[in-house]
């Protein structure tokens, strides 16, 4: 079931900041999103990889998939094909595999980096340093099936609001930092995905371009 005054009263929320909305409909079966489809959700975000592919074979080719969750290397493969943005990227070695099935499937994939800004050990993430000195090599100018355009991050979960505005204060320095350092002229390089249902309104505050609900839309996940 779609909670559809939510859905309509977020939209407004977002118009006022221009930051878009990726519905995130992981476990939810296909006519809950067929239902939103109708109401003129084309962005769906889903955190593994077969349930994304099975989804995209049966519903609408429209929907713009973007693919949150911890991605293994041995899966890029089922979404390489047609996902339109893997927010996911928390590794080297997976930016690089990314690359390498993009290629086959003649396309550039567009990711965003993600990093760990949360407390919690369970979170997925990548090493400032590391990336971005990969970022500023001639092997990543030879990764030339992959597009990066942006950050995303999730904060702790908790009921410690400042803490969460913290984390995403951290996500946004980093985005900046990247830019000026390594996009200063890309005009792609330009997303902050950050925000869920609990949070979204603070990731707005602190200039987030993208937030990604579920529950809010959805209903509770079983
Ligand atoms: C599940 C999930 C969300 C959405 O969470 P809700 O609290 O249901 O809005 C957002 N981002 C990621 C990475 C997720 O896995």
């Amino acid at each position: 079931m779609i909670h559809k005054e939510f859905y309509t009263s977020i939209q407004e929320e977002l118009k006022a900041t221009g930051a878009r909305l990726v519905a995130v409909s992981k476990t939810k079966p296909e006519s809950d999103i067929l239902e939103l489809y109708e109401m003129g959700q084309r962005v769906f975000g889903e955190n593994r990889a077969q349930e994304l592919a099975a989804k995209y074979e049966t519903l609408p080719k429209d929907i713009r998939w973007h693919m949150i969750g911890h991605l293994q290397r041995n899966k890029v493969k089922y979404i390489a094909p047609f996902v339109h943005l893997i927010e996911s990227i928390d590794s080297i070695k997976l930016l690089k595999e990314v690359n390498k099935e993009a290629r086959k499937s003649e396309r550039v994939i567009s990711v965003l980096l993600e990093f760990k800004i949360a407390e919690e050990e369970s979170k997925h993430g990548l090493q400032f340093e590391e990336i971005s000195s990969f970022l500023g090599s001639e092997e990543f100018r030879g990764l030339e099936n992959v597009r990066i355009d942006g950050v995303m991050g999730m904060a702790t979960f908790t009921d410690d609001l400042d803490q969460v505005r913290r984390e995403f204060k951290q996500l946004n320095r980093i985005f900046q930092e990247l830019k000026q350092k390594h996009f200063p002229e890309a005009d792609h390089f330009r997303e902050i995905s950050m925000g869920m249902s609990g949070d979204y309104q603070i990731a707005l505050e602190e200039g987030s371009t993208m937030v990604r609900i579920g529950s809010s839309i959805f209903g509770a996940r079983g």
